[in-house]
C-alpha cells in the first residue's frame, strides 16, 4: 500500500526523503489523531443532536428572496447555532459579510459615545485596528470618529497581565466592552484555551460585573468540547469561511449571545426596528445548514493537518506554535521560518498542493487591513476561504507562517508535502 502511495508522491516531484519524512512524523501522532477524533465525535453529536431538537426539516433547505420575512430555515438555523453554542439567540446571515464585519456589528451594536472598548489580553486583529481607529490614518467610520476609547493590556510572558488589568478595569469606569480573541491570529503568542479564557473571565467578572465580554471566536469553533459562551462570554463572532460553515458556506457570519445584545447586533446589522426579521437567504440556507453538519469532522481534518505540519517543521529543526504535542483551541498552525524565502517557498507549496488554481504562483502583496505585505497562498473552492488548506504570513520578523484548513486530511497531508518540498529546493 506505501509503495504504491509513494510511487504517487514521487511522480508529483516529491522526494523519497520529503516522502518518508511526513508519512514518519504522521506514525508518531497517534495519540495526538486519536484526541482529536475524540473530540470530533462528541461534536458531531452536538451539532446532530441539536439539528434533531430544533427540528430541521425539509422546509428549512428552501430559499427566500426580497426582505426575507418568516425565512423559516433561516430562524431555524439561528436556533440551530445559538443551541449548539448555548447562547440565548443568534445571527448567522449571508449579510454579515466576513469574521471582521461580524466583529465590528458587535463593537458598533454595544458601545455608544463615551464607552471605553478594554482589549486586556492584547490587541485584536489587525483588521480590527482601523475599525476601532488605532492607525494613524483610520478609515471613516473608525469607533474613534464617534468617540468611543480604547484600551489594552498586552500580555506578559505569554500570559494575562492580571495585576495590570485589575489596576485597568478599577481606573476606567467608562469601560463598558471587552474583547478577547480565542485565536493567535497573526501574532506569535499561544492561542487562549477556553479553560485559560474562562479564568480570565472569572477574573473580570470578580471586578467589574457589569462588563459585556466578547469573544472572537474566529478558527476556534469544534476544535474543543465547549465553547466561549459556556464560561461566561457574553457574546461571540466568527465567521462562516472558517471551521462552522465545513467549506460549504460560500459566504457569512454569525454573532451568538445573550438575547438583548442580539438583538442590538440585529438593528446594526438592518435598522433599528427591522432586526432580524429581514434577510434573505437567497437559497444559501442549504450550505449553511450542511456545512454547518460536517464543521466538527472538517475541523478535525483541519486539525489533526495542523498537527501533521508542526511535527514536521519540528522535525526540520523549526520552531512551531503551538508545538504539535501540545493541547489546541484553534486550527492555526504558526511556524517559524526566519528567512522571508523560506515563507514563499512554503506558500508555493502549499498552493501547488490545492485542488483549485494549483498553477498559481503566489506573491507577497499589500492587503487591506494588514500592516506590511502578505503572502497568501490559497487554492479554495470558496475565495478566501481559511478553513480550505490555505497558508499565509506577512512579510516581516521573524518570517512566521500562518497554516490552516484542509477539508480533507489526505489532500492536506499531500499540501504540506509539497511545503517541504519547495523548501528543500530552496535549501539546496
Ligand atoms: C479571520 C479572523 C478574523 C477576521 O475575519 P475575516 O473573515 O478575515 O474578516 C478576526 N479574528 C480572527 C482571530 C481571525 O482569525
Amino acid at each position: 500500500m506505501n509503495n504504491y502511495l509513494e510511487e504517487v508522491y514521487l511522480k508529483r516531484g516529491i522526494s523519497k526523503e520529503v516522502f518518508g519524512l511526513v508519512n514518519k512524523a504522521e506514525a508518531s501522532l497517534e495519540k495526538e489523531f486519536k484526541t482529536i477524533d475524540e473530540i470530533s465525535e462528541i461534536n458531531q453529536l452536538k451539532v446532530l443532536n441539536a439539528m434533531q431538537d430544533v427540528s430541521v426539516n425539509t422546509e428549512c433547505l428552501g430559499e427566500s428572496t426580497g426582505y426575507g420575512y418568516d425565512d423559516y430555515g433561516r430562524e431555524t438555523l439561528e436556533k440551530l447555532y445559538a443551541k449548539v453554542f448555548k447562547a440565548e439567540a443568534a445571527l448567522v446571515r449571508p449579510s454579515i459579510t466576513c469574521g471582521t464585519h461580524a466583529l465590528t456589528i458587535v463593537l458598533s451594536a454595544i458601545l455608544r459615545p463615551g464607552d471605553i472598548l478594554y482589549c486586556p489580553a492584547g490587541r485584536p486583529y489587525d483588521t480590527l485596528e482601523g475599525v476601532i481607529g488605532l492607525k494613524d490614518e483610520n478609515p471613516p467610520g473608525s469607533l474613534k470618529e464617534f468617540n468611543i476609547g480604547y484600551l489594552e493590556t498586552p500580555l506578559k510572558d505569554d500570559d494575562f497581565n492580571y495585576p495590570e488589568i485589575e489596576k485597568t478595569l478599577k481606573e476606567n469606569k467608562n469601560i463598558k466592552l471587552i474583547e478577547i480573541q480565542r485565536s493567535k491570529g497573526y501574532d506569535a503568542r499561544t492561542s487562549f484555551t477556553i479553560k485559560r479564557m474562562g479564568e480570565l473571565i472569572e477574573f473580570i467578572r470578580k471586578i467589574r460585573e457589569d462588563l459585556i465580554i466578547m469573544v472572537d471566536n474566529c478558527y476556534g469553533e469544534f476544535v474543543e468540547l465547549s465553547e466561549p459562551i459556556e464560561i461566561g462570554a457574553d457574546v461571540i463572532a466568527g465567521s462562516l469561511i472558517k471551521n462552522p460553515g465545513g467549506g460549504l458556506a460560500p459566504i457569512g457570519g454569525y454573532i451568538a449571545g445573550n438575547t438583548d445584545l442580539i438583538e442590538l447586533c440585529a438593528n446594526r446589522l438592518t435598522s433599528p426596528g427591522l432586526g432580524a426579521e429581514v434577510g434573505a437567504t437567497l437559497g444559501l440556507n442549504r450550505s449553511f445548514f450542511q456545512g454547518f453538519f460536517m464543521s466538527p469532522v472538517i475541523t478535525a481534518n483541519a486539525l489533526k493537518a495542523a498537527v501533521l505540519a508542526a511535527k514536521v517543521y519540528e522535525e526540520l529543526g523549526f520552531v512551531t506554535i503551538p508545538p504539535s504535542n501540545s493541547e489546541r483551541t484553534d486550527i492555526i498552525q504558526a511556524v517559524k521560518l526566519g528567512k522571508p524565502e523560506y515563507l514563499i517557498a512554503f506558500c508555493k507549496g502549499i498552493q501547488a498542493g490545492s485542488a483549485v488554481d494549483s498553477n498559481v504562483l503566489p506573491e507577497p502583496y499589500p492587503m487591506p487591513g494588514y500592516h506590511s505585505d502578505v503572502i497568501m497562498a490559497a487554492g479554495a473552492f470558496i475565495q478566501g476561504s481559511s478553513i480550505e488548506l490555505s497558508a499565509d504570513g506577512p512579510l516581516e520578523e521573524p518570517y512566521c507562517v500562518y497554516f490552516q484548513g484542509g477539508l480533507t486530511y489526505p489532500s492536506a497531508k499531500f499540501g504540506i508535502s509539497m511545503s517541504v518540498q519547495a523548501l528543500q529546493n530552496v535549501l539546496e
